[in-house]
Order: C-alpha cells, then structure tokens, then sequence
C-alpha cells in the first residue's frame, strides 16, 4: 500500500494512454476529450465483468486486465469497428500494487497491440468488479448489425467454439495440466478478439454478433433481429482437437434438450459461454471473399449452417435428422 488513490491512477493507468493524436485530454482531468473525424460514427460498448460470476475468484490480475478489455474490443470486432479509446471503472477491495501492476500489464498486453488509449475511468473500494467501455470508429453508415441476415445465406464461425467453456470446465474439475487443459484454460483467459477479421468482413457480413454466450444464444439473436431462422450443420461445428480429448470427460456438461446424438464436444460448442469468436452471415456468392479475407488476417473461418425462412433455431445431426434447438445461454436474471 501506500499509493493514495491519485498517485495510483497517475502510475498504474495513465501510462496506458496510447500515443494517438484524437486523444485531446486523457486520464487526469474531469473528462476526455476526444476528436472523431467527420466522415465517421462512433461505435460503443461497455461491459462489467464480476469476480466470481464472469471470472473463477482465483483468476490471475494479468488475466482480469488482459480479459476485461479483450471481451469488450470482441464487441467492437462485431460491429466491424476499429478500436480507438476505452475508459475503466475498476472497484477494488484493496489497493494491492502487485495486483494492480499485473492487471496493467495484461491489460497492456492487447490495448498495444490495436493502439487501445486508456482515456479516463473512475477507481473505487468494494468487492472486485472490472467495467470496461470501448470506443471505436465505422465508417458512415457500414456498422455490420445483427439485422441484415436474409434466408439463404451462409452461417459461419471464426475460430473453434466451445475452448472457454471447456476453459471453465477444466478449472472447476479440479488438478489436470496436460496441454490439452492448458490449451483450453488459455482460451478462457486469454479470448483473442476477432477485430482483423471483423473489420475484414465489412460489407461482406450480412449480420455479425461475437459468441460470448454461447453459439445458440447468440446465433438466436441474429436470427430474432433479422427476422429469419437458422439451421447449424452438427458435424461442421468447428471444435478444437483440445476440446475433443477433453470433452467426454467433463464432470458437467451444458444441457441440450433433443441433441443426445451430439457428441461432447459439440454440445461445448453450441451452448458454451465465453468464446469470442465472430458468429456472421453471407450470401453464398461471398463465400471465395470470405476465404480470401480469413487467409489475408490469418484467422480460420467455417460454414457451419444456414439462414432459413421462418424463425428459432435448428440443428442438421451428421444422419440428416433436423431437430429444434432451445437453449438459451447464459442469463443473469
Ligand atoms: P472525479 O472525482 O472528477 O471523477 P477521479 O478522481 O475519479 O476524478 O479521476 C481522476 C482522473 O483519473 C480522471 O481523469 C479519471 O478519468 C482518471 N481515472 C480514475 N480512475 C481511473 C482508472 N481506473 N483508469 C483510468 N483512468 C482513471
Ligand atoms: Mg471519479
């Protein structure tokens, strides 16, 4: 201890203020100052992440720092929106330096990598909670939403799905460190955002959403908001190798009311929380764009289903049997 709360501020969190010139005023006066250019609109999002509901009470202060901005520039990747400017209200119990240098660095670790400037925020005491918001730059009017997905286009999915479950899993069951659960405890930690791809998919995407509840919660919403349904091809779901060693033994898996034919795996996949992968829409005449695009940022896309007429969810099983999906994802309330 020893730091007051503005000796803090001034040696933990005003050096995460990037060098950028739209930055007017940064940390230290009573608000920011920012400079948006005319010819853009502003894309925003916050998100609060609480010990013990949204990370394990355990969790490293690198990850918590890596991990709270990481979820929200997963929502900025969505949108198709460039990352510029994030504030941070952090509620802590105690003043902890070592704690608060960790928590920096890891939130250093990804704010350099897309040039995020930490702006302002506000520090408090209390339980420990971590709220995040993230500014970020469209082009007029090309903000990707959940709304423009129309029947017949394609569905796909960055990445693998269901790693941040699996993540989840391996740390409530207790003492495994093989690579398969190290792999997996990483995902969960350490979500890389989609933001190259997202911002590769402007004017691709009909719809786009980040999968932070689950695929089917999330896809659901596409599927709500464009007024359509949408039919997921089991066996194309893209699920990592770690997942699929790990998976049957799981001491709980997700419930999926009708899928008994879905392997382990594949129920992670679907219903899983805290992936961060991109869940989007395409026209099928998109698709050798897609893969153009996915092999120029270097992060691998999968078609694993279809826009179709009518509403809800549904999953083809590798037989050919359609069967309705329910799940809901994860709700607080
Ligand atoms: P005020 O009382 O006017 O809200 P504060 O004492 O809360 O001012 O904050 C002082 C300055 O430090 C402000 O510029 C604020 O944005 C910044 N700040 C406070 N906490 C944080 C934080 N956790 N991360 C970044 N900036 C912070
Ligand atoms: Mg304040």
């Amino acid at each position: 201890m020893g730091l007051s709360e503005f000796a803090l501020i001034d040696h933990f969190f005003r050096p995460l203020g990037a060098n950028r010139d739209d930055v007017v005023i940064g940390v230290g006066d009573d608000a920011a100052v920012l400079a948006v250019a005319a010819d853009r609109q502003l894309a925003v999002a916050v998100d609060t992440l609480v010990a013990g509901v949204h990370f394990p009470l355990d969790t490293s202060p690198g990850d918590i720092g890596y991990k709270c901005l990481a979820v929200n520039l997963s929502d900025l990747a969505a949108m198709g929106a460039e990352p510029a400017w994030a504030t941070l209200a952090l509620t802590l119990p105690a003043a902890d330096e070592a704690w608060l240098a960790a928590f920096a660095q890891g939130w250093a670790d990804l704010a350099r990598r897309y040039n995020v400037a930490l702006v302002g925020g506000d520090t408090t005491r209390g339980p420990l909670t971590v709220s995040v918001q993230v500014m970020g730059f469209v082009p007029g009017g090309g903000a990707v939403t959940r709304g423009g997905a129309r029947p017949g286009d394609d569905i796909y999915a960055s990445g693998t799905l269901g790693d941040g479950y699996g993540g989840l899993r391996c740390i409530l069951d207790g003492s495994r460190d093989d690579e398969h659960s190290r792999y997996l405890r990483q995902r969960l930690h350490r979500p890389m955002p989609r933001i190259e791809l997202g911002l590769a998919l402007r004017g691709i995407a009909t719809a786009m959403i980040d999968v932070s509840d689950g695929l089917a919660a999330d896809l659901g919403h596409i599927a709500e908001q464009s007024g359509c349904g949408a039919r997921i091809e089991l066996d194309q779901l893209p699920v990592s190798t770690a997942l699929v060693r790990l998976a049957s033994d799981f001491a709980q898996r997700p419930e999926l009311p009708g899928l008994e034919q879905a392997t382990a795996a594949q129920v992670c996949a679907l219903v899983g929380g805290d992936d961060y992968e991109l869940c989007f829409t395409a026209p099928p005449g998109q698709a050798a764009a897609i893969e153009a695009q996915s092999c120029r940022v270097g992060c691998p896309v999968t078609r694993i289903g279809s826009v179709v007429e009518g509403a809800g969810l549904s999953a083809r099983t590798a037989g050919g049997e359609i069967v309705p999906l329910t799940a809901s994802g994860y709700r607080h309330f």
